[in-house]
């Protein structure tokens, strides 16, 4: 018998692919930054706390046991890591480990221009093959734009101040190459989070046309959301 064909996704809520909690440089428990997803309607959050060559199981454990109390709820808590300033030849190896220790979702702190990070970062990331967003990428070059679609690595569209300071250059890149585009809040308290409504201005704030804000917004949102887990 074929499998039953999965019904459309009609899931209109926000997805939020970065933020963090106070196991790393955030103020607020996983517990709570994900309760107050839920209120602001989210559909899901994922929590991507910093990770460097460490062991990254601590971490994931300790998320995936609060992760745990929304089993069977309609909000989807997502379990992850921010690679943060890993020399770019060993991004890879970093990625590998924290997939393995249960990581659902990989981000790489990209290039931004509010801090300094290792030169080659960007490229590293999206060239692994083993990344689901470039975050705040900065002065993003356009041939890794190119392969960021090539390799179906999401670029970040950032509402955090500092890093969101390029967001005009990412998204018109993204755009023309077409490589998947998404709106994170990369919030370190619960009243960083950032509505729907609050992340289709920021869309439009950085360029994205009105015509492409479902894509934006709702598509590849759920699109990642499906791939998680799965690289
Ligand atoms: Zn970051
Ligand atoms: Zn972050």
């Amino acid at each position: 018998m074929p499998p039953p064909r999965r019904p459309p996704d009609t899931d209109r809520r926000r997805a939020d692919f970065h933020a963090h909690s106070f196991l790393t440089d955030g103020s607020t428990s996983a517990t709570e930054m994900w309760y107050e997803a839920e209120v602001l309607e989210h559909r899901a959050l994922a929590l991507t706390d910093h990770l460097s060559f460490e062991d990254p199981r601590p971490l994931l454990e300790r998320l995936r046991g609060e992760a745990a109390a929304w089993e069977g709820s309609k909000f989807r808590p997502v379990v992850g890591v921010e690679l943060t300033k890993v020399p770019p030849a060993r991004i890879a190896d970093a990625a590998r480990a924290a997939r393995r220790a249960g990581a659902e979702i990989v981000i790489v702190h990209g290039e931004t221009i509010a801090e300094h990070v290792p030169p080659g970062t960007n490229h590293a990331a999206i060239d692994s093959g083993l990344v689901d967003v470039l975050a705040h990428p900065g002065v993003l070059a356009p041939e890794d734009a190119e392969l960021a679609r090539a390799h179906s690595v999401v670029l970040e569209i950032s509402a955090r101040r500092g890093h969101s300071l390029t967001n005009g250059r990412v998204a018109r890149l993204a755009l023309e190459v077409g490589a998947e585009l998404v709106v994170d809040s990369d919030a370190h308290s619960a009243h960083e989070l950032v509505p729907l409504d609050q992340a289709r201005r920021i869309a439009l704030g950085a360029g994205v046309p009105e015509e492409r804000l479902e894509e934006v917004l709702v598509e590849t949102p759920s699109r990642l959301l499906r791939r998680l887990g799965g690289r």
